[in-house]
């Protein structure tokens, strides 16, 4: 099954739990549980898709064994970008559409420098679907979500998460991701094989700079993913979902009308 097939059913995924958790309950609750209609599409979400979909045709490609160029990914890159900048209704930041599409060049030039050829492809863009257990039980929604790239390295398969992000990472980022817990977890039920998860994190420095941050779990680790998903069943379970005023989310939330009215008095989600 696809994703967008496996995406009907009631499911978990990492960047809903991690939503719900960590960013914002109330933005969580007016996406996917009010469905109201955004306000605008991040600029960051937008480009950063076309950078995945780029990334995965230079896999598909050197997986397949094709000749596909730097240049030759950069020009799909351009397209992709300004085909997808006209369909979306995007909230730009300090930089113009002109200028994003530079920028976006320049990582997916990044990207292409950096990929190592010892790393045997295993997998572009791998759709897992596996239960989530808490305290020896099932929970009733699966962990539904997609491994960019998996290769093997040194005999073990390494999952590999594709990102971009406008500062270098803090060294403790990728020891503390709950993404890193949740793709370990995932593979190991659906292989049976405990990997290593890496960060391959393009900056957007004016010269953009390439890191790779690798992460490792142990199975110990996997028990606060069924603790944090049976948590994340008792806010919806009870309603429990309120505003987060001080997230780095709030200057690019979609919904700021729907919180603003949320906040004056009271009202019901819903009617916000
Ligand atoms: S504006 Fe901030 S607090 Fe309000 S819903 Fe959006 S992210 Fe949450």
């Amino acid at each position: 099954m696809t994703l967008q097939e496996l995406r009907k059913r009631p499911h978990w995924s990492y960047s809903s739990l991690n939503s719900l958790l960590n960013i914002c309950s109330l933005q969580w609750y007016f996406q996917k549980i009010a469905k109201l209609t955004p306000a605008h599409v991040s600029v960051n979400l937008v480009n950063g898709s076309c950078y995945h979909r780029t990334l995965d045709q230079i896999y598909l490609a050197r997986k397949l064994e094709m000749p596909f160029s730097a240049e030759e990914a950069m020009d799909l890159y351009t397209d992709d970008w300004r085909r997808s900048s006209k369909e979306e209704s995007i909230k730009y930041g300090k930089l113009d559409v002109q200028e994003v599409e530079e920028q976006g060049r320049g990582l997916i030039k990044i990207a292409y420098e950096n990929i190592d050829p010892t790393e045997k492809i295993l997998q572009v863009g791998e759709v897992f679907c596996v239960p989530v257990i808490h305290q020896g039980e099932f929970l009733t929604k699966p962990l539904i979500g997609e491994f960019d790239l998996v290769v093997e390295k040194e005999g073990k398969p390494l999952v590999i998460d594709w990102k971009t992000s406008a500062t270098r990472w803090a060294k403790t980022k990728a020891d503390k991701s709950l993404q890193a817990t949740a793709y370990s977890y995932a593979y190991q039920q659906k292989h049976g094989l405990k990997p290593k998860v890496r960060f391959d994190v393009a900056v957007k420095n004016k010269t953009p700079v390439f890191e790779r941050y690798p992460a490792s779990r142990d199975p110990d680790s996997w028990n606060l993913l069924g603790t944090l998903a049976s948590k994340a069943e008792e806010i919806v379970k009870h309603d429990l979902y309120y505003p987060s005023l001080e997230s780095f989310a709030c200057s690019d939330c979609p919904f700021k009308g729907a919180c603003e009215e949320y906040c004056k008095g009271g009202v019901k989600a819903e009617a916000a």
